[in-house]
């Protein structure tokens, strides 16, 4: 067989064998607009997917910022950072970062998933432990992974459950306690304030991910290491740890995802300042999100919620999508989230809500979930 018949076997044996199971992915081609309007397949409707919570992707002076940038300093890095790719905005950037999250010093990275992936083993190694809620990213644990420590995954926000994955913590070196401040699929909060005394009495350090809170939520955390990504509040790309100075320094040798890879792009970098900027002086944009989700959720007769994701729990997964089909028909695209992204049984719509997001579109999402839920 030639290599291509046998690469094209390979793979068509594999999509046949998940489209089976139900696990086949495919891509949409999506034209966003301001304030959810999305166009997909030609037809025009309201998106409840994406995690664009300030609405700042489409905000015209942060997409100014990126032709600005573009312009004076041209479409790409053309290097590592560690070469000539330093763009003189990374630097602004990662001081304003640093300011924002009251914390030392910041780096930034490609994307929220090169920094978990750069970070981790940069700072953690085969003879050290790793305790990590159950619930946490895939990026975060394929940065786990490839530090080559021991894990312990311990149960989603249980405390006391961590505490006993440290029981044999002076069998390993170095210790890190990983959490996410908001958790993406669930829209819940960690208990951080416990996790990190827990970190304290465990003689390990709390690494946090705030992909989900940042820009919107104003979160106490007193984690010392606090990475997130520029691609979800921030509305443009990217992604940055901050942490004490010696470290952020050290991950200029030692980060892989950083060292072997080229600097992210001007227009990128003139977004993010701006919108950090925008971030800084308009912090009713966060509220905002937060009130359109209460909204919903009022309407809706769903609890509160406790950041801009409301899942609405299921359990079978032909149910959480005939539910989305519904919502669909009636303009408004809501993600139907399955096993294996969440466990068995626990299959959900995954509202998510923007400050730019109209009142009108959330009263009648919330008046068509009411009727899809009681017609399913
Ligand atoms: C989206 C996400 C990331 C990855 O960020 P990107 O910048 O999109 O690569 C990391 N962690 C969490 C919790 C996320 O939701």
């Amino acid at each position: 067989m030639s290599q291509q018949d046998a690469i094209e076997k390979f793979a068509r044996e594999k999509l046949s064998r998940m489209e089976a199971r139900g696990l086949r992915r495919v891509l949409t081609p999506t034209h966003r607009f301001a304030a959810g309007a999305t166009e997909r397949d030609g037809a025009r409707v309201i998106s409840f997917c994406d995690n664009d919570y300030l609405g700042l992707s489409q905000d015209a002076r942060v997409i100014e910022a990126a032709v600005h940038a573009a312009k004076q300093y041209g479409a790409g890095a053309g290097a590592s950072r560690l070469v000539v790719g330093d763009t003189p905005m990374n630097s602004a950037i990662e001081q304003k970062l640093a300011a924002m999250k009251g914390l030392p010093a910041a780096r930034l990275f490609g994307s929220g998933y090169l920094a978990n992936i750069g970070v981790i083993p940069a700072i953690i190694g085969p003879r050290d432990l790793i305790v990590i809620d159950e619930l946490s990213h895939a990026c975060l644990n394929a940065g786990a992974q490839l530090s080559g420590a021991k894990i312990i995954r311990f149960k989603h926000n249980d405390v006391d459950d961590a505490r006993q994955a440290f029981e044999a913590r002076k069998d390993y070196g170095r210790a890190l306690l990983i959490t996410e401040t908001v958790f993406s699929m669930d829209g819940d909060r960690a208990p951080l304030a416990r996790l990190n005394a827990l970190a304290d009495e465990a003689d390990a350090w709390l690494l946090t991910d705030d992909a989900h809170g940042f820009g919107v939520l104003k979160i106490e955390n007193p984690a010392p290491l606090q990475m997130g990504t520029l691609s979800k509040g921030v509305g443009a790309y990217g992604g940055y740890i901050c942490g004490p100075e010696p470290l952020i320094d050290l991950l200029i040798s030692r980060a892989r995802s950083l060292v072997y890879t080229t600097g992210l792009p001007p227009a990128v970098l003139g977004a993010v300042y701006r919108a950090l900027e925008i971030i800084e002086t308009e912090p009713a944009l966060g509220d905002q999100a937060l009130q359109n989700a209460r909204l919903f959720c009022d309407l809706a007769g769903l609890n509160a919620p406790e950041s801009a994701i409301v899942p609405v729990i299921v359990g079978d997964a032909e149910a959480a999508m005939a539910l989305s089909n519904a919502l669909l028909q009636e303009g408004f695209l809501v993600s139907a989230i399955r096993p294996p992204t969440v466990p068995a049984g626990t299959a959900r719509l995954r509202f998510t809500f923007t400050a730019a997001h109209h009142e009108r579109d959330i009263r009648a999402s919330a008046a068509a979930f009411r009727a899809a839920r009681q017609s399913g």
